[in-house]
């Protein structure tokens, strides 16, 4: 099921995680990209959550000693609430991501969930408790169902079917020449973008994180299935604490609050009316896209110059 160019000491981790049940797939995907030597606290208790509050204190990160890719940035994520992280490609954005992981250890300052420093607790009892809906998810050459069912293995094939009816695929499954059984991934049935972003939302609802990140497409999806996804990845976030990198501002002027982020500093934030109404990066960023959005319309409009 797993590709074998995973270093084998890696694989036998992963093993142990599967029969832990602590699992999932993004995760061990995003960390064959990471040469990651974060190792656990020798006799490191699993992280407690509660209500899945995260925040970032004076956290200062590079990847190297050359260049801080992260200076200063301090935000909360309350309990249930939703936090938007926007700014220019290269702001830093998914390195906060990695860092809510522990793929990476900070150089300053210390992130915390529910106020627990995550270099203290387990990396496998950190990552049981976030859900992850990538920007292109992998699925596994394996079934439909399995892919679904990944996010916790012990789920009853009602559940899978719960699952994937709240995220807006089980009809869609059902067209499949095996429906639940059939073949996904490079040797199986080929899934559209919006659908495997829709497995990998059944996937998290199952899972049911008191976290989750979305890692919002930027070009994976078009506009209109992007628009049919937005009430299935509202239920994936109801009730749980929400960090999203959002590329259109369109999606997420409800949330709470939105962090601009610009070479690896927070520069503006607040929610979207307040953010406009300062008149600066977030609303040049938004008058962009706006006007992206109309000359597109212009395009499209067969003849009609409104
Ligand atoms: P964003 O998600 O906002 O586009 P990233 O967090 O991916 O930005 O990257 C922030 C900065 O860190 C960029 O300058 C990027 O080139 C650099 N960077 C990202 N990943 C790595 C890495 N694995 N090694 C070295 N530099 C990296
Ligand atoms: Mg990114």
């Amino acid at each position: 099921i797993v590709q074998l160019y995973v270093p084998l000491n890696w694989f036998g981790t992963y093993y142990r995680a599967i029969q832990k049940n602590f699992v999932d797939m993004e995760n061990m995907f995003e960390l064959m990209h990471v040469d990651s030597d974060v190792r656990d606290a020798a006799g490191a208790p699993e992280l407690v959550v509660r209500r899945g509050g995260i925040e970032f204190k004076h956290v200062s990160f590079g990847y190297g000693p050359e260049r801080l890719v992260l200076n200063n940035v301090n935000f909360k994520v309350a309990p249930g609430s939703t936090v938007a992280l926007v700014g220019p490609s290269g702001a830093g954005k998914s390195t906060i991501m990695r860092l809510l992981f522990r793929f990476y250890d900070v150089n300053e300052g210390a992130v915390l969930v529910d106020g627990q420093d995550v270099r203290t607790v387990t990396q496998s009892s950190l990552r049981a408790n976030i859900g992850v809906v990538p920007q292109d998810t992998v699925l596994f050459n394996n079934t439909v169902r399995y892919n679904i069912q990944y996010g916790k293995l012990t789920a009853t094939s009602a559940d899978v079917i719960a699952a994937a009816k709240n995220a807006d695929i089980h009809d869609r499954i059902l067209t499949f020449p095996d429906a639940y059984d059939t073949q996904v991934g490079e040797r199986g049935l080929r899934l559209s973008g919006g659908e495997k972003q829709r497995i990998a939302i059944a996937r998290t609802l199952l899972k049911d994180p008191a976290i989750v990140l979305l890692d919002e497409a930027t070009s994976a999806l078009d506009t209109n299935t992007e628009r049919n996804i937005q009430a299935a990845l509202a239920r994936v976030c109801a009730n749980r604490t929400t960090l999203i990198i959002a590329h259109r501002l369109s999606t997420i002027i409800h949330a709470d609050e939105i962090l601009v982020l610009k070479d690896g500093e927070i520069i503006e934030r607040g929610n979207h009316e307040t953010l406009l109404s300062q008149a600066g990066f977030y609303a040049s960023m938004w008058q962009q896209q706006l006007e992206n959005r109309n000359n597109s319309v212009d395009n499209n409009a067969e003849g009609n110059n409104n």
